[in-house]
């Protein structure tokens, strides 16, 4: 008789012969894997919790605030104009993956995609709570529609909001940072009606994804998963049934065949607990599958049948894709390039972070009239010119900053160029970007066919800044002919 878990040869064992979905409601398991992910998964839940509420130096640990194109990582400031910096992260951090799924293979879909992290250990863990193991929970399904059924339902699906809800808020965290989050929760949605309609959409996809999608979207959607496939290499980690020392599995067939002519049947005793554990519905004896997301749950329950039947353990286990490789592990070509690669953008990164300056500054010929002129008491003619100066504090500290023109450009003239602005000083806090109008007075008899050269100083006042800063731009300053 052919086992209820013995999956259809050409479909997924997630839909039915209609093409319809089969929820799949994996079977518990304990084991030395299982009792890892529970620990890492629920590390990384609190880290996910944690991180927006962490300051360093003041500053939230990781902020990503889009709208205002400021980014905080780990003490890492960067603006708008540091955008080639952000593309460094985001080639060490891409690299850095790369580098883990060609030794490691899909690890991060197994152990730490959030997708896997909070399916697994919350929302699952909720319904195992409320509705029972996997086989009550099947029946459940199947059960008529009753007051029991409707509270069950009901709470699980209030618990599951509740938990979206939470999952949303603190994702919004690191997009708006959690003082404006606790200011916008205290206030009227009314008040934030773009960010209030971005948590109601973001709370209706988690619970759309996490509460009844599920694995589908490991299976069908993500596109990690694809990509995966493309990263990993022969000598890549994964999930894999050792045939081998598996095959012939016990059915009755070879075990009336091993009875009638001798010979040695393998060790799977055919049990079907592997398929049942499986959150995707495959059975991982037909070789490595797409849709496996090597969370090693059959493992764990393949070594606990092999230990009642007293067998070796490890008849599923990690292994790489060509067994032999595993033997002489070392790191594999495509690792050593994508750990390259990594090496590069993070030295690259951290490269141009130790030499960016406290003080960044940029000045503007601001678009007005490209000068004035003053006829002064004594009939000598002055020229003015107007700029704008754009400042990004990128120190630890707040500044306070004077403008004026560098003693070299004055020193020849025995009427000196002067700088004239309302800011003198100008405080500038840490991580503030400000543009500030400033105005070039000048003597007309220092022009050279209509124009000069003078250099702009910017110097912090010392007593205010634990840093000495005396920047110069030089600006070419025009005026009339004659
Ligand atoms: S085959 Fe095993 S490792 Fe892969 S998804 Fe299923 S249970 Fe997890
Ligand atoms: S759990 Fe192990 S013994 Fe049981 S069917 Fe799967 S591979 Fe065979």
């Amino acid at each position: 008789m052919t086992s209820p878990f013995e999956l259809h040869p050409d479909r997924l064992g997630t839909t039915d012969e209609k093409g319809r979905r089969i929820f799949m409601h994996p079977a518990d398991v304990a084991g030395f894997f299982r009792r890892w992910r529970g620990r890492t998964q629920a590390f990384l839940i609190l880290f996910f919790l944690a991180l927006p509420w962490l300051k360093i130096n003041g500053q939230q640990a990781v902020l990503l605030n889009l709208s205002d194109r400021h980014f905080e990582i780990f003490g890492l400031s960067l603006r708008a104009h540091n955008s080639p910096l952000l593309i460094l992260v985001l080639a060490t951090a891409g690299f850095g993956l790369f580098f883990v799924t060609a030794v490691w293979g899909r690890i991060w879909c197994g152990w730490a995609c959030p997708q896997t992290v909070f399916i697994d250990g919350v929302f699952r863990k909720i319904e195992r709570w409320i509705e029972g193991t996997a086989l009550e929970r099947r029946r459940l399904d199947a059960a008529k529609w009753s007051f029991s059924k409707l509270v069950k339902r009901s709470v699980k699906w209030a618990l599951f909001l509740i938990v979206s809800l939470i999952i949303t808020h603190s994702f919004l965290a690191y997009f708006v940072g959690t003082e404006k989050l606790g200011t916008m929760i205290r206030s009227s949605p009314l008040e934030n009606r773009g960010d209030f309609l971005f948590m109601l959409f973001a709370t209706a996809i988690i619970l759309f994804d996490f509460a009844w999608f599920r694995e589908q979207f490991c299976t069908i959607v993500c596109p990690y998963g694809r990509f995966q496939s493309v990263v990993m290499g022969k000598g890549s980690l994964v999930v894999a049934y050792d045939s081998a020392r598996g095959e012939p599995r016990s059915t009755p067939q070879t075990k009336s065949l091993a009875k009638v002519h001798g010979g040695k049947l393998g060790d799977c005793v055919n049990c079907y607990r592997c398929v049942q554990v499986c959150p995707t519905g495959i059975d991982i004896r037909r070789g490595l599958q797409m849709e496996c997301i090597a969370c090693t749950s059959c493992i764990d329950a393949c070594d606990e049948v092999m230990t009642k039947v007293g067998k070796p353990v490890g008849l599923i286990k990690y292994d790489t894709l060509v067994p032999a490789l595993a033997r002489t592990r070392g790191l594999n070509s495509r690792a050593i390039v994508y750990l390259t690669l990594c090496l590069i953008s993070i030295s690259t990164l951290i490269y141009f972070v130790s030499s960016m300056k406290p003080l960044g500054f940029e000045i503007l010929r601001a678009k007005s009239a490209p000068y004035t002129t003053q006829v002064q008491a004594n009939g000598s003619i002055q020229v003015v010119n107007h700029f704008k100066i754009e400042l990004s504090n990128q120190g630890d500290s707040d500044l306070k900053l004077m403008f004026g023109i560098a003693q070299e450009s004055n020193a020849s003239s025995s009427e000196p160029a002067e700088l004239i602005t309302a800011f003198q000083p100008l405080t500038l806090d840490r991580n503030d970007i400000r543009q500030v109008d400033v105005f070039v007075r000048f003597p007309k008899s220092i022009l050279k066919n209509g124009q000069a050269k003078v250099r702009i100083s910017i110097e912090d006042e010392p007593a205010d800044s634990t840093e000495k800063i005396n920047m110069k731009k030089e600006v070419t300053l025009v005026g009339p002919f004659s």
